[in-house]
């Protein structure tokens, strides 16, 4: 699409259109770009494979290889279309589709400014429902999906059986949450709401192995339900009961002893606060004391309260407050501070990233680290068993299916169990 004339307008767009609305059937992901930034402006180009553009429905031009870009921009009548500086018009939507399935293409934002980022398959551009700017929709294949959310969350040097684990725990999530967005005309967001999503980055081939070689693996509850499958960074040797951190007491997460994660980076921390903030931030939560010394506390197991003299404090609430990695801490008075020696990084509920890594270095199995911080759980394949008459009268699976049109029920279920900022589960 290097100069305007190279467009054709065409009057049968039906065939583009065909292979859009049947991409939608297939086990297609549409996740929504930049959600939590509204955007005003973009560059799209095409990075490899050929691309057929869409506007309101028709085919505007039939294809446009690599190193062809245009211009989306946010207008009062919907998204305007530029191609080498000159205006195409007005559209409500511009899809940009893959054909053959194929294709990588690159979003640069220009408003507000971003660095390129490359993304695989389809592209779908129209107003965001709120008018903040444009909604961009990225749809692909599962696969690419999971393979961009594992590399976001990992990076590309892991161990395959870490890969592996990260494969089905990001499957699991978006089974359970796979409607999320559906009020808002896409699945997922590509932020820590859902699950981060950044595009394809390196397009690491182990991470790609290790989501083809899970390929329709989950992990379910005692009720047959996708888990919630919280993880963090480090737990210091013992992972939290939910219900010490979030509302809810899951049966699958129970605190468990983590002997893999004890020399790894985030295992040990230190932060000293002036003992006159502690003093008032726990004056005026209830604790008083006459002797600095009563404020000590060891945690040789994880505690759900800080507690002193029959007065408590979430442990929660302190780290919020203070900004600390943890809760898994000890308190002890040194001069005029308090120095706060602590284990992990994160929540502490579910899977320790790096304990889970170097379980993978030892060469444990995927379904064996799953099972070490799930617990009451099964991994099953969720492909094969929606395929079996056991699915068929199996109402609990069935019901979870999220291929269905209608929105997954867990999507309630698991957002009440957590009931709040979901970004917490990624911490
Ligand atoms: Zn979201
Ligand atoms: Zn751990």
């Amino acid at each position: 699409m290097k100069t305007t004339t190279s467009y054709r307008r065409l009057c049968c767009g039906l065939a583009a259109y065909f292979a859009f609305a049947l991409s939608l059937c297939a086990q297609k992901v549409s996740v929504g770009l930049f959600f939590d930034m509204p955007v005003k402006a973009v560059t799209f180009t095409v990075q490899s494979g050929s691309y057929a553009v869409i506007v309101d429905d028709t085919l505007l031009v039939a294809a446009i290889d690599k190193g062809a870009s245009m211009q989306l921009l946010s207008g009062s009548g919907g998204v305007r279309l530029r191609v080498s500086g000159e205006s195409m018009g007005t559209f409500s939507s511009v899809k940009a589709v893959g054909m053959g399935d194929e294709g990588l293409f690159s979003i640069t934002c220009l408003n507000p400014q971003r660095p390129a980022q490359a993304y695989a398959q389809h592209a779908f551009v129209c107003s965001a429902k709120d008018g903040s700017g444009l909604l961009i929709v990225n749809q692909l294949n599962e696969r690419f999906y999971l393979s961009g959310v594992v590399e976001a969350e990992t990076g590309c040097t892991a161990r395959p059986e870490f890969f592996k684990t990260q494969a089905i725990l990001s499957r699991t999530y978006l089974y359970a949450h796979f409607n999320r967005h559906g009020k808002d005309g896409f699945n997922l967001c590509d932020g820590v709401h859902c699950q981060a999503y950044k595009g394809l980055l390196t397009r690491c081939r182990r991470i790609r192995a290790a989501v083809d070689e899970t390929e329709g693996t989950i992990v379910i509850d005692d009720k047959k339900r996708p888990i919630t499958p919280s993880f963090h960074a480090n737990c210091g040797g013992q992972t939290c009961h939910s219900e010490n951190v979030w509302r809810e007491k899951l049966p699958y997460l129970r605190s468990v002893k983590d002997p893999h994660c004890r020399y790894q980076q985030g295992a040990q921390w230190q932060k000293r606060i002036a003992l006159g903030e502690w003093r008032d931030y726990m004056s005026r939560n209830g604790i008083r004391v006459k002797n600095p010394k009563q404020f000590e506390l060891e945690q040789s197991l994880r505690k759900k309260y800080y507690e002193v003299n029959g007065k408590k404090v979430e442990l929660t609430k302190i780290r919020l407050r203070f900004g600390l990695r943890s809760t898994f801490f000890d308190v002890r008075v040194s001069g005029s501070d308090v120095l706060l020696t602590g284990r992990g990084y994160g929540h502490g509920v579910g899977l320790c990233q790096e304990g889970a890594m170097q379980m993978a270095e030892k060469g444990i199995a995927c379904e064996n680290i799953l099972r070490h911080y799930y617990k009451n759980t099964s991994i099953i394949n969720f492909n094969q068993a929606r395929s079996t008459q056991a699915m068929q009268q199996d109402s609990m699976l069935f019901l979870f299916n999220p291929w269905r049109n209608e929105t997954p029920d867990t999507t309630t279920f698991v957002d009440d169990v957590i009931g709040r900022d979901s970004a917490a589960l990624q911490d």
